[in-house]
């Protein structure tokens, strides 16, 4: 076996046929993003409580924090101790030279994200990385996206900016002159959470109907970026209507932050890491759960998701 090349799983399932089979069993491959093996931890306890399949995702930011071959290194050792599939995406990467490392590294996919530029420069840019990295390892999976959903999986004020949907055609243009395997559209998902999505008291709505044209129109696997703090049963519908990925990270990381503090504050006097940060995983892993239950038809109770109810 070589360094380089797809992390098998101890299921030997390829990512592409886990979406296929997901696909056909009318559920979505949950997505969680990971910046500290604290969050790692979470996500795979989830996947080993709940027998789903996850995919470990990380921004260049949380790979730059992690290192991505160390990530990949954990992931895949952490996997040949799991019976169901973990993968590994590299979300949002923005250059050629952070795409190609993160192939080299043994990532599953890789989310190639020229978003931000104009149309034309998207293709070029994305059908570039996804030749590059095809190069490194014929099985990867690439993604790319279209439109705009904002930045940053935070906390903001207002939702600001104009998130145009995608259209069906560009959607179409875009897959056949890239050669992606993955589409992430503008559906009206946006990245981040309002602090009114975080009290509860409002949600984010897709537009349904978009979601199954775009589907129509590219043919390809869909993944929806910034799910947290989306309604249920938008999701449900959703993934009836194409969603094979859903993206969560914003909900992962409230709950990060909320039993980290209370953790702390438990008693001022323990210095104990491994004290401290065992109630940190618990309360992620149980936002990661309910996340992935209800993305597999799962019933879950609606105070299921942390502090996000
Ligand atoms: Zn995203």
């Amino acid at each position: 076996m070589t360094a380089i090349g797809t992390l098998r799983n101890t299921t030997k399932d390829t990512l592409r046929e886990v979406l296929t089979r997901l696909q056909t069993e009318g559920a979505a491959l949950g997505h969680f993003n990971v910046a500290d093996h604290v969050l790692l931890k979470a996500v795979i306890a989830a996947a080993s409580e709940t027998k789903l399949p996850v995919f470990v995702g990380a921004s260049e930011g949380e790979r730059e924090f992690f290192g991505a071959h160390q990530l990949a290194a954990l992931v895949k050792s952490l996997r040949q101790e799991l019976d169901v599939p973990v993968f590994l995406n590299a979300d949002h990467t923005h250059s050629l030279a952070k795409a190609v490392e993160a192939a080299n590294a043994g990532f599953d996919s890789v989310g190639i994200d020229f978003s931000a530029l104009p149309f034309n420069e998207n293709v070029a840019r994305t059908k570039e990385a996804v030749q590059a990295i095809k190069a490194v390892n014929p099985a990867i999976l690439a993604e790319g996206e279209i439109g705009n959903i904002g930045t940053g999986s935070e906390i903001h004020e207002t939702a600001g900016g104009d998130f145009k949907l995608s259209t069906p055609e560009e959607a179409r243009q875009f897959v056949e002159a890239t050669g992606i395997d993955i589409l992430a559209p503008a559906v009206g998902n946006m990245h981040g959470m309002l602090k009114s999505m975080v009290q509860g008291k409002a949600k984010k709505h897709l537009n349904i109907e978009r979601i199954s044209e775009i589907k129509q129109a590219a043919g390809t696997f869909m993944t929806l970026h910034g799910g947290s703090g989306t309604d249920d049963e938008h999701f449900r519908k959703a993934i009836a209507a194409g969603i094979n990925i859903i993206h969560i990270n914003t909900e992962l990381r409230v709950a990060w932050r909320e039993s980290l503090g209370e953790s702390l504050a438990r008693d001022a006097d323990d210095v104990v890491p491994y004290k401290i940060l065992r109630p940190v995983v618990d309360s992620v892993k149980k936002v990661v759960s309910s996340r992935l239950r209800l993305f597999h038809g799962q019933p879950v109770s609606s105070d299921a998701v942390g502090s996000v109810a």
